[in-house]
Order: structure tokens, then sequence, then C-alpha cells
């Protein structure tokens, strides 16, 4: 990580506590991040919080060294901080009498949320059992803590004593990462569940990828993809909820509450297109056209070192060409899903989607298939999607074990940055990055699409 220092220009809002002594205040701030643009985002974002307006920029953000802050204290001392803690500020102030003496400024938030309430509330969603199949209503009893990935196959496969690595987002850990989300060992008896089916409708539904291997026919690639959807409502329903409940918390002139208000905002969008997506699913299961679902499978030799469950709107793809304007709210956006499966030989990175979203979806495909004839290696770029794109995923502790630590670092650092608000989507995010990390062996690849690849 690098350090950035910068300095902000700030008046106080009315909720600030210094409001009627400080006219104005020029805050330092120093941010440890990859990238100048997040270390700003981050500082402003802090910044605003405590109830300050950002009017001008008087330092823009630079790299710094500790040798930057040689014989100033509190220069110097704010760099200690930020190495500890990821960020540090401090402000200096004006007083509105333009006698007062120029000050160092305590600051403490007008609001602070109820962390313990928004906890609680979590995990009341979390636990609040519902059956997402599309028959699935007052006749659905017992609710079931559902493995998104599977767990008798595929996430036992990888695991070491029943325990396997998974990304920590909890608070402890962000802090004591600064701010960027390491990996954890978890028993994966609690890894990737969530209660969206009553036990019944999962039984009898999954039946064919539970007690099967990936062959694959229609109905396991239907499956595989579906149990990802259900996956993603219960998760964007839960977090809408939460959101919801912050915003009741926060008073109406803070300026917390517009920014949440925007979150909320975007994820109803995704959220009304992840709808729109389950409803063409539901209506094919309802027929059993499970050839509606269109997939590309690429099977690899050996051990998975990784397992995963997840979906996206395609914006990029793997050439860094941009597909789909996810900020354009008046489109209908196009969903693929992928998933790791254990197979008879090996294992299996299965794309699959609604004929619906062919559109994006064989684009999507074909640059990946594009850049494999022109040399770049499958397993680089099949691994950073999964890190980059898909929070619901594990790894195998022999493997996680045996990197080098900067690969370990890279792995924690690209991951952070799609879990975090502050870092805009980069147009390559897709294109490069973790190469030489993912050892996977193709052997082939099996499609029911026009698409081929032009393998070497
Ligand atoms: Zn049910």
């Amino acid at each position: 990580m690098k350090t950035f220092f910068m300095q902000l220009q700030v008046v106080p809002t009315r909720e600030n506590e210094n409001y009627d002594m400080a006219e104005g205040a020029l805050v330092g701030c120093w941010i440890l991040e990859t990238d100048p643009e997040v270390a700003f985002a981050k500082a402003t974002f802090q910044v605003s919080k405590y109830d300050w307006l950002i009017t001008g920029v008087e330092t823009p953000p630079i790299e710094v060294t500790q040798e930057n802050f040689v014989g100033e204290d509190i220069g110097a001392e704010q760099y200690a901080k930020a190495q500890q803690e990821g960020l540090a500020f401090f402000y200096v102030g004006w007083a509105r009498d333009k006698k007062t003496s120029v000050e160092p400024i305590t600051i403490r938030p007008s609001f602070k949320p109820n962390v313990e309430s928004h906890l609680r509330k979590q995990k009341q969603e979390k636990n609040r059992g519902r059956c997402l199949h599309y028959d699935g209503g007052v006749r659905c009893r017992e609710y079931i803590n559902a493995h998104s990935i599977q767990k008798n196959q595929a996430l036992s496969a990888i695991s070491r004593d029943g325990h396997v690595y998974t990304p920590s987002a909890n608070m402890t850990t962000l802090r004591e990462n600064r701010g960027a989300p390491a990996y954890e060992l978890n028993g994966i008896g609690t890894v990737s569940t969530f209660l969206g089916f009553c036990k019944k409708h999962d039984n009898e539904l999954f039946a064919p990828i539970d007690n099967s291997l990936l062959l694959p026919t229609n109905e396991q690639v239907f499956l595989y993809a579906y149990r990802s959807i259900c996956r993603e409502v219960f998760v964007k329903d839960n977090a809408l909820n939460l959101i919801t409940h912050k915003i009741n918390d926060i008073p109406a002139n803070n300026f917390l509450r517009g920014h949440l208000e925007a979150f909320k905002a975007g994820t109803e969008i995704g959220f009304k297109n992840l709808k729109r997506h389950k409803s063409n699913y539901d209506d094919s299961l309802r027929k059993s056209a499970f050839n509606d679902i269109k997939h590309a499978l690429f099977t690899f030799k050996g051990a998975p070192p990784i397992a995963f469950s997840g979906l996206f709107y395609p914006d990029y793809d793997f050439k860094g060409t941009q597909l789909q304007y996810l900020a354009d709210h008046r489109n209908d956006f196009d969903l693929i899903t992928f998933c790791s499966a254990p197979m008879a030989k090996g294992w299996g990175f299965l794309f699959a989607w609604h004929h619906t979203s062919s559109q994006i979806c064989n684009r999507f495909l074909s640059s990946l298939f594009e850049e494999m004839s022109t040399g770049s290696r499958v397993a680089d770029m099949l691994f950073r999607l999964v890190i980059s794109a898909c929070e619901n995923h594990a790894i195998s502790p022999i493997w996680w074990e045996q990197l080098p630590k900067d690969h370990k670092e890279e792995i924690s650092r690209t991951f952070g940055c799609t879990v975090s608000s502050f870092s805009p989507t980069k147009a390559t995010y897709l294109a490069k990055g973790l190469e030489g990390i993912a050892e996977w062996d193709l052997s082939s690849v099996i499609t029911n699409t026009d698409l081929a690849p032009n393998l070497r």
C-alpha cells in the first residue's frame, strides 16, 4: 500500500459542533491506498461524515513517504498513525471572530450510527427464512440453510479438516488490515449458506446437482444458475431492508443520509433487474424448458483449489471493452452466472445464462475466447473474474498457505477493490491482474452455443 497526502479546504455544516467557533479549516489527510483517486474518495467521505463541507482542494493527493515529514512533529505523527490505522486527519481551523489564534480542532461527528442495532437487524434478516422456489408459499415449512456453493462435493473437496479460507469483511478484520479485507479460516458448515428454500423444495429441486457430479445435462446447468440467482435475491433483499433501517436512523439533514439514499437507489435498480431474471428462470423451470439456459463449461484437470458461486451484470469484457452501461438506469441489464462444479474427472468452471441475456453474454464470452486464441492464459482470466466479481468464494487452505506473500496480498487487494464503495470500476478490471497465480490445467470447453474457442 502507498501513502497519499492531500489537503482539503472545508467549512463546518450547521450540525458541526465547531460551527459557532470555526469559520473554516484546512484538513490534512494521510490515506493508505493503492491509487490517488481512491484515496481522494476515501478522504472526502470521511471528512464529510464529520459534518464538514468541502469547498476546495488545497493540495491534490500526492504519494508521500516518512522522509517527507522529517522534523515535522504533526506530519510525522499523522503519517505513523496512517500506517497503523489506514487513515489519519489533522484539522487546523480559523475562528469566526478573526481574533482567536489558529488552533488544531478536535472533531466529533454530530451523528453516531447505532452499530448494535444494525448488527441485530442484519442478523434478523439473515435468519428470516423464506422459500424462493417459484411454487413456494404457505405450504413451505422448515426453511433450511442451503449451501449456495455445494457442501458435499465442491466445498469438502477443497477443505482441510472441514475448513476453508473465505473473505472476511467483519469490522475487526477490516480495522486490523487497514481497510483491506483478508481471508480467514471457517468451518464449511456455515460457509455460503442462506435460508432461501424450504427443506422439501430444496431437496426435490437440487437433487440432480447435489447427488450427482456435473456431466453437464441442461437441467444441471439450469439448477446451478438458478441457485446462484436465488441466493442473490435473498442477499439483495436483506441488504435493501438493512439500508432502509440505517437510513431511518440518520437525522434528515446529515450528509450520510444522502450518501446512503444514493446507494439504496443503485441497489434497487440492480434488484429490480435481478427479479426480472428470476422470473424468466421461474418460467423456464415451470415448463422444464432447461434448454432456455445457455452455457459454456471449462473443464480443468486435477483437484480444484477454489470453490465459488456468483453472478453479475457484465459491464466490461476481458479486453476492457464496455458491454453495458450499468449507470444508465433505464436499461435492462443482461446477467451471467458462474460457479465451480465437481466432475467425474477434475472440475468445471461453468458459465450459464438465460437465452434472454444472450446478446451481452455472447459478447462477454467471445472476448474470453479471443483472448485465449491470442495466448492469454484462461486460468488467469477466470481466476481474476472470481476474485473481482464474486464475493461468494472459498479457497483451499493447502493451496492458500503455500502461496508466496505477494500473491496473497495481490488477491486480498483485488478483492478489496470489489467490495469497496470508494473504488471506481476500472475498464480493465477483467483484462489484467493476478497473472501466474492460478495453475489450472484446461482439458476441454463444452458449450450449447455457437461460440467456439479457437484453441491453439
Ligand atoms: Zn418451499
